[in-house]
């Protein structure tokens, strides 16, 4: 805190400089400000900063580079890696603007803006977002990845409809990022992501045809967790995707699940696999296309039909309530049967394993270019386990290894070709 000899006195120049809130951590009403759905880092910054615009974070971003201090940005928490630990925490949630252009199909969302709120405002005009499983993820941090979406086989990433970013630089100065007036930044963006100190603080990002659109999911019971488990499903899984139209963008999850008295009886102490899909066709084009996928597999459930793009959060059915949690993925050139084996197989601590299907559109070259890490692999297997909230903060390194959800990822070890920034998370194994 090179420029400011006391938290006081840094929390008095951002409150001269931003029209936003700036709350020193332990300051009355900043309870829960730094807080977000990943509970197993603990942000520890000498102030909050909640931006209400771009000229706050431009203050914000100078404050930090004149002093020598981190800045770190928080927006809902689904990604974070590393915490803060010094230095300005700059809370984007409050910048939540939407504008869509019916005319242009297009959508200028703030850097606090989540799908969900951006599906929503779109579906007035019959369009959609394209957006990922889960609503509640920042549609601009989503887009750092790539972003892979609900139809991304039929219509590519994320980044491939994003037109520009609004970016304040690390020393505070305002640019707007597009193909034409800053190319390397552009590409860097749409893949990598922003450096440390830059922020982005709006994105305009073409929208798609909201229908057709079908889907849901086949989910199958594959047994005790302790036990062999029923490989059939997620074999099935592999034939089903090795020769599908693009209009099916799908992934397969299995979930090994404890014995704990607070799930539900059918949960309790099994294995479950749930093959999620959105299709771009209709009721009867879905039915044909999935007729092998139903014969070959029995599902306990089967929840495929018309979809609307503001209840796409039934197709993966991921929980919404914030939790600790760890997570690595892969890129992979096959899906071995032996690491579906070794899925069905798997033991050991509460682990979510979910496979993307890839390829289609999401395999095309990109129009300008991007550092998207995934155009040239067919899956992505990311493995995911909870963790103790207070251990992982207290101990990140025995947490993770006594969680240990790379182990799912070992079989496939073989046909890997790489990793996608946007599916690691939380604490990271040493
Ligand atoms: C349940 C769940 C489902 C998911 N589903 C998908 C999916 O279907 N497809 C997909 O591609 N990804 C998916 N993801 C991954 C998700 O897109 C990434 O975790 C993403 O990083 C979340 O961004 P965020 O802004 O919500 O999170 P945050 O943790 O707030 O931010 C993530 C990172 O981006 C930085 N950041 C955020 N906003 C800005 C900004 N405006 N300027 C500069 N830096 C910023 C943060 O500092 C942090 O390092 C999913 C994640 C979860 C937890």
């Amino acid at each position: 805190m090179s420029a400011h000899t006391s938290t006081r006195s840094l929390v008095d120049e951002l409150t001269a400089r931003v029209s936003g809130t700036v709350l020193a951590p332990e300051a009355p009403g900043s309870a829960g400000e730094p807080a977000g759905f990943q509970l197993g880092l603990r942000h520890r910054p000498d102030v909050v900063v909640g931006a209400l615009s771009a000229d706050d974070v431009r203050a914000a971003v100078r404050v930090a580079a004149a002093g020598d201090l981190p800045l770190t940005v928080h927006h809902t928490g689904h990604g974070t890696r590393l915490p803060a630990a010094g230095g300005i925490l700059l809370a984007t949630a409050r910048m939540d603007s939407i504008a869509i252009d019916p005319a242009a199909r297009t959508a200028r969302v703030g850097a606090g803006a989540v799908w969900g709120a951006v599906t929503t405002a779109a579906d007035r005009f019959d369009l959609m977002a394209p957006s990922g499983s889960f609503p509640g993820v920042g549609a601009i941090g989503y887009t750092f990845g790539g972003g892979l979406g609900l139809t991304g086989r039929a219509d590519g990433w994320a980044v491939d409809h994003v037109r520009a970013f609004e970016v304040v630089d690390g020393e505070g100065d305002l640019h707007e990022v597009t193909a034409d007036t800053d190319p390397g930044r552009f590409a860097r963006l749409r893949g990598t992501g922003p450096l440390p100190g830059e922020v982005v603080t709006a994105m305009t990002i073409g929208l798609l045809p909201a229908g057709p659109l079908t889907g849901g999911a086949l989910v199958h019971d594959l047994g005790p967790v302790g036990e062999p488990g029923d490989a059939a499903p997620l074999h099935a899984f592999r034939e089903w995707t090795a020769d599908l139209p693009d209009a099916v963008t799908s992934g397969l999850s299995v979930v090994t699940y404890p014995d704990w008295d607070v799930l539900p009886p059918h949960l309790r102490g099994r294995r479950v696999a749930r093959i999620a899909m959105t299709v771009r066709a209709g009721s009867a084009e879905t039915d044909r296309l999935l007729a092998p996928l139903r014969a070959a597999t029995c599902a306990g459930e089967d929840t495929v039909g018309p979809l609307r793009p503001v209840d796409s959060s039934r197709v993966y059915a991921e929980p919404d309530a914030p939790h600790a949690y760890t997570g690595e993925n892969l890129l992979l050139g096959d899906l071995v049967p032996a690491g579906l084996d070794a899925v069905a197989a798997l033991g050991g601590p509460m682990t979510v394993i979910g496979i993307r299907h890839l390829g289609g559109a999401l395999a095309r070259p990109a129009a300008v270019p991007d550092t998207v890490s995934g155009r040239d692999a067919a899956y992505l297997v990311g493995a995911l386990s909870p963790l103790d909230a207070e251990r992982a903060i207290t101990d990140p390194a025995a947490a993770v290894a006594e969680a240990d959800p790379s182990r799912a990822l070992r079989a496939f070890g073989p046909a890997a070709t790489g990793a996608n920034p946007g599916f690691g998370f939380g604490p990271r194994p040493v």
